[in-house]
């Protein structure tokens, strides 16, 4: 066989699952473009009463703002609850439909999920863009293909607090804090994708402490409406 044959399938698999795992157009936001002391607290897998709401008195606590990035067959369910994060002044961005991982599904599909969920956010008259973020940040080929298409940025983050594996406050804490710095998009969860119910009072408890170390230490918290021009 000659030689050159495996080099060239090796090069060219390397190639096509750069271009499957990271395409290389579109936008993808893992921060704000800045160089103050601001960051983006974003909250994932929601509404999921009663912890979305226990985590919104934190908020409410502390005068911050956030992103809640929900599943679209919970807002079905949970309408009362989405509401209320609009009541008290939060971003409401889409999470999907039904949470698959979108990144290995056909374009058709992707478009899908995405629709859904932005029909059923419209009954809620959200003013401005919906910004989309991915399940399990899956923005692969084909989900970049479709927002590029549509003309939409996937919101990533820099800081992935793990509280999908604990809900030990401490861990969550630490985790997020050792990690921020400026322009900061942090991920953390009001729900929890696989399971309904599930109980969020570590990421509640670590909320509170993110909120008072980081306000400590001169950092603002916005919604992702609130610095779009820096996206
Ligand atoms: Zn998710």
């Amino acid at each position: 066989m000659n030689p050159i044959i495996p080099v060239v399938g090796t090069l060219a698999v390397v190639i096509l699952m750069w271009l499957f795992f990271r395409p290389p157009f579109g936008k993808n936001i893992v921060r704000l473009n800045t160089d103050q002391r601001i960051v983006a607290l974003t909250y994932d897998d929601g509404p999921n009463p009663p912890y979305t709401d226990r985590l919104l008195d934190v908020l409410a606590k502390h005068n911050v703002k956030a992103t809640f990035f929900m599943i679209g067959n919970r807002i079905e369910r949970h309408p009362e609850t989405v509401n209320q994060v609009i009541a008290e002044g939060h971003q409401i961005g889409n999470h999907s439909y039904s949470h698959p991982l979108l990144g290995f599904l056909p374009p058709f599909y992707v478009r899908r999920e995405i629709e859904r969920t932005d029909n059923l956010l419209q009954q809620f008259n959200i003013t401005g863009e919906v910004v989309f973020r991915a399940p399990v940040l899956t923005r692969f080929l084909p989900v970049a293909w479709v927002l590029a298409k549509g003309n939409r940025a996937h919101i990533s983050c820099n800081v992935w607090s793990w509280d999908w594996t604990t809900q030990n406050p401490d861990k969550i804490t630490e985790t997020v804090l050792k990690k921020t710095n400026l322009g900061s998009i942090i991920v953390l969860h009001d729900g929890k994708a696989e399971n309904r119910n599930a109980n969020r009072s570590g990421t509640i408890e670590a909320t509170d402490r993110i909120i008072t170390a980081l306000k400590r230490d001169g950092y603002r918290f916005v919604r992702l409406s609130d610095v779009s021009d820096r996206l």
